[in-house]
């Protein structure tokens, strides 16, 4: 229900057509069921403690990012009633993509410094 309320807010441009949606689960997802365009909040005991998606620079690496503040680094992910991902801080990628974004609602926004901004082309 909410996927078709979001269509139909990006259909009518009263809302960017995210690039990414909040998938709440509670086992890692496989490399199967990590399909672009999802990010995975993998819950245990009540607490979110990865967020899991596909690397939106076209590496196709799967990126985990820990949401347990205890651990360095960590990150905090917030999602709208809309099902949209906002990550902070940043993310960014040490290998060959070197890809550096920030997810705002579901959408990515390249850094200026990103070494890719768009699915690689091999
Ligand atoms: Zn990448």
């Amino acid at each position: 229900m909410i996927g078709l309320i979001r269509r139909v807010l990006s259909r009518l441009r009263m809302i960017e057509a995210p690039d990414l949606v909040t998938a709440v689960v509670s086992q890692h997802p496989t490399p199967k069921d990590l399909t672009p365009g999802r990010l995975f909040l993998v819950q245990s005991e009540g607490l979110e403690k990865w967020a899991c998606f596909r690397c939106p620079g076209g590496c196709g690496q799967k990126i985990m990012l820990s949401l347990v503040g205890r651990r360095e680094p960590s990150w905090v992910v917030r999602t709208d009633w809309l099902k949209r991902p906002t990550i902070q801080p940043s993310v960014r990628q040490i290998n060959r993509c070197g890809c550096h974004f920030w997810v705002t609602r579901g959408c990515v926004d390249w850094c200026g410094d990103s070494a890719t901004r768009s699915p690689l082309q091999d």
